[in-house]
């Protein structure tokens, strides 16, 4: 599959890794993870850190699937909101699963520290806005809800948005000051290249896993070249091309678009730099870099053909603009450079984390929905857990069960 369309910004600013390493004879290996993206890097970091041993296939350059097109907000706000999620599966399950991702925002920036890796990890506000002031109804709804259950929230009229961050949103406003950014390209390459060079940790590029079966005792994957690759178990962390591995269809592919601006001047960003986004879906949604840019995101489409997709991206280029400068008009924007990419939805926006119902050897770490990156983080957590007969609250919640309810 086409994950992205040309270069995305990440990968020409931190440009490509150049580690070329393909399988080129038959492998054993106590746990094999298939992916090399920001879930597979933080799969491995948690294995290592744990002392497992295991390894990492891909078939492309090391993290040049989705993780180098995304826009990296990390926020513990799901796609879809508390109260709406709460509805589908139960308020509890809700609430463990918000936590999860506030949580997945600090042990995130643990990682890089401890690994001394900088992605350009930035804690930031993030602000919510109601799309039309008939969504503020919504907005209230959800305030008092995350309130309930103690997530950090505070809610904004119009005016007070427009006073503390110079936004002309068409309605009221949530704000969290427990947000972040990151650059996933550089975590996901900054990460594998410090448990290469400190753990030993074995990374084959340019291998194509064309199967993997389950066995009485592990797992056998098959690769383009013909080698196996016999393991204790295998983990699978690639991404939205996950569908050749899994059963059943769980996920509706999109597609998405996003640009980012030349430098702008510091004195005309907006105050705290924070991340923005609003209730409408598909949402639009805004971040900087740590070298003053502005990038936008949104505009998705529910198809996922690449052509169709790439077709489109002047246009959805245009449309962003034009939404942008509706919400800070006093901003000299200028496009650099735009790409597209595919993205993936569920039904309860959350992430498919752990095994498959009748497979004990084969876990799935699949982060679909808006906050892929906090779900890898809280997916690596988990599978490491379960691999080590440790009990995990929240592996219930992202498991796989309850495609029987919901799918
Ligand atoms: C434009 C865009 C904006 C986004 N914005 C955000 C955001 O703001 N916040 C957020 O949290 N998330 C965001 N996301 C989602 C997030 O980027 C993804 O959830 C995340 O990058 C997925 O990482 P991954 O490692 O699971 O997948 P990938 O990065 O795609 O890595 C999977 C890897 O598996 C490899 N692979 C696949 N099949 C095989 C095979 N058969 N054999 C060998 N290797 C294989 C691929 O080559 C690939 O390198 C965005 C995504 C896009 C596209």
């Amino acid at each position: 599959m086409d994950l992205h369309s040309g270069l995305p910004y990440w990968i020409v600013r931190n440009s490509l890794l150049d580690y070329y390493h393909p399988l080129e004879n038959d492998l054993t290996t106590d746990i094999a993870i298939i992916g090399s993206g920001i879930t597979g890097a933080l799969m491995a970091h948690e294995l290592c850190r744990a002392g497992i041993e295991c390894c990492i296939i891909d078939k492309r350059s090391i993290a040049t699937g989705s993780s180098a097109a995304s826009t990296a907000l990390l926020q513990y706000e799901i796609d879809v909101p508390l109260y709406r999620m709460a509805g589908i599966i139960g308020e509890k399950n809700a609430e463990t699963a918000y936590h999860a991702c506030l949580q997945s925002i600090t042990d995130i920036k643990k990682v890089l520290e401890e690994t001394g890796v900088d992605a350009g990890y930035e804690q930031l506000p993030s602000l919510f806005y109601a799309s039309s002031p008939a969504d503020n109804k919504l907005l209230e709804q959800e305030y008092e809800m995350r309130r309930k259950h103690k997530l950090p929230v505070s809610l904004l009229k119009k005016k007070e948005a427009k006073e503390r961050f110079n936004v002309e949103t068409p309605g009221n406003a949530l704000v969290n000051e427990t947000s972040a950014q990151i650059d996933a390209y550089r975590a996901a390459t900054g990460l594998l290249t410090y448990h290469i060079k400190e753990n030993g940790l074995k990374v084959f590029t340019h291998t194509d896993i064309k199967e993997c079966t389950e066995t009485s005792d592990g797992c056998i994957m098959t690769t383009d070249k013909g080698y196996k690759i016999k393991c204790g178990y295998a983990i699978i962390a690639t991404g939205f091309e996950a569908g050749q591995f899994l059963p059943k269809v769980i996920m509706d592919l999109t597609s998405t678009y996003a640009l980012i601006s030349h430098p702008v001047a510091p004195e005309y960003l907006w105050p705290t730099h924070c991340l923005i986004w609003e209730t409408a879906d598909p949402y639009l949604y805004i971040r900087t870099t740590d070298g003053n840019r502005i990038i936008i995101g949104g505009e998705d489409e529910k198809f996922s053909d690449p052509q169709r997709r790439d077709s489109l991206l002047r246009n959805k280029t245009h449309i962003l603009e034009k939404k942008f400068r509706k919400l800070l008009p006093n901003i000299p924007f200028k496009t650099e450079m735009a790409w597209c990419g595919t993205f993936s939805t569920t039904k309860d926006g959350l992430p498919f984390i752990g095994n498959w119902p009748d497979k004990k050897r084969i876990f799935f770490d699949l982060g679909y929905g808006g906050n892929g990156i906090t779900f890898s983080m809280i997916g690596a957590q988990i599978i490491c857990h379960m691999l080590q007969g440790i009990k995990d609250e929240r592996s219930s919640v992202f498991g796989y069960k309850r495609i029987e309810k919901y799918w």
